[in-house]
């Protein structure tokens, strides 16, 4: 029997026991991947370094900043961040030429 289990924010491991600023020093940009709706969305690490509203959160490990957040989409607090993949930026299956 197929359950939803309402996990609240997940960390791939590569994320865990990281603060903010570690990750964008070693060039990491995160994805969004919300469980409910299936929003993605991206972070370039560029961004989070100059968006003044990631500054707080540098000095914090990424877990607390996943606290505090919720999906644009449908507001849920079911969701998964880890590390960019380049297969974030393609278009879905079939949707590519060849
Ligand atoms: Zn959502």
């Amino acid at each position: 029997m197929a359950r939803r289990i309402s996990s609240g924010p997940r960390l791939a491991n590569e994320l865990k026991g990281r603060t903010l600023r570690e990750a964008v020093n070693l060039g990491i940009s995160i994805t969004f991947c919300c469980d409910d709706c299936d929003r993605k969305a991206f972070w370039p690490w560029p961004y989070m370094k100059r968006e003044r509203k990631f500054g707080p959160w540098m000095s914090k490990e990424i877990h607390e900043l996943a606290n505090k957040l919720r999906c644009a989409a449908c507001q849920s607090r079911n969701f998964y961040l880890r590390p960019f993949r380049y297969e974030d930026q393609k278009p879905p299956p079939g949707a590519a030429p060849r």
